[in-house]
């Protein structure tokens, strides 16, 4: 990404996610990720977690009128080139970032103000992390705020980045192996989403072939991409989506076209994996400080 000049304004991402007080994914990710990258990061916090490297033991959303008023804000001061969401907690906030987020031009998915209103508009691209539940199974969305998340947010997304189990309560696909993998790609264009993004780094080991590759898919309802790295086998994952979808957000932001923003990603996440530290008695962060 461009090297940011001294006392010149850098690219402006914004973040509308969860706070995680173990500082190791939601927003504290996403701002290390930022900062990292040369990117002013705005934040719209959309929930508070209590939560430390073995798990969350309380979640307190914002109010959803905070949430919008936080966009909004951010927005009419200080502008913003790309967006992303993270944990949105429940179909209330869903339902009013989707609304804000429409009204000033925050997301080209299918559902977006662009096709709402036939007008082609420069919208600023949106990344969907459909965050469900965190890595311990504890829930991070409230039981019945799927269908807000699947039929409100994804549709709105330029890009939507799933891990396995979250395609799976989208879009009903079991990922085994690459063609369920398109599948589900598939399957999730077909929610709106303008991009989806499946990961394959929880694959089964050997489900993606025998070279210790894990392989992502790409796919904008017409062109597959696919970008492969080496699979980094390490127990401190923790905010691992989060800081993928955080990384492509800030090459969207400079305005790298999709396909580059992710190879951009896959190769930040893969660092930020073979960093990670061990932390606490739980799983420790990936993290982007080489
Ligand atoms: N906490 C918050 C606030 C999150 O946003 C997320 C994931 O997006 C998590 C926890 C879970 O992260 P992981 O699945 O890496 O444990």
């Amino acid at each position: 990404l461009p090297v940011p000049a001294p006392g010149r304004t850098p690219p402006r991402a914004l973040t509308i996610a969860g706070s995680d007080s173990g500082g190791g994914a939601g927003i504290q990710a996403d701002l290390r990720t930022m900062a990292m990258s040369g990117v002013h990061a705005c934040v719209a916090v959309a929930a508070v977690t209590m939560q430390n490297t073995t798990g969350v033991t309380g979640v307190h959303p914002v109010p959803p009128e905070i949430v919008a008023g936080q966009i909004r804000t951010v927005v009419q001061d200080i502008g913003v080139q790309a967006a992303k969401t993270g944990m949105v907690a429940e179909a209330p906030i869903i339902e009013a970032i989707v609304e804000t987020c429409i009204g000033i031009g925050i997301g080209g998915g299918r559902g977006s103000a662009e096709s709402h209103d036939g007008a082609p508009r420069c919208a600023v691209p949106l990344v969907v992390d459909p965050v469900c539940a965190s890595m311990h199974g504890d829930p991070l969305l409230k039981p019945h705020s799927l269908a807000a998340l699947r039929d409100l947010l994804v549709p709105l997304a330029d890009l939507v980045t799933p891990n396995l189990d979250e395609v799976r309560l989208l879009t009903g696909v079991d990922v085994t192996d690459g063609a369920t993998q398109r599948d589900a790609a598939r399957a999730l264009v077909g929610l709106g989403a303008r991009w989806a993004l499946v990961t394959g780094g929880h694959l089964r080991a050997g489900a993606d072939g025998p070279t210790g590759e894990s392989t992502d898919l790409l796919f904008d309802g017409r062109d597959w991409f696919e970008f492969s790295g080496p699979r980094v086998h390490t127990g401190d994952d923790h905010g691992g989506g989060d800081t993928l979808a955080a990384a492509i957000t800030c090459a969207l932001a400079t305005g790298a076209a999709m396909p580059d923003a992710v190879a951009h990603g896959k190769d930040w996440v893969t660092r930020c994996l073979r960093w990670a530290y061990p932390l606490g008695a739980g799983h420790g962060p990936v993290s982007p400080l080489w």
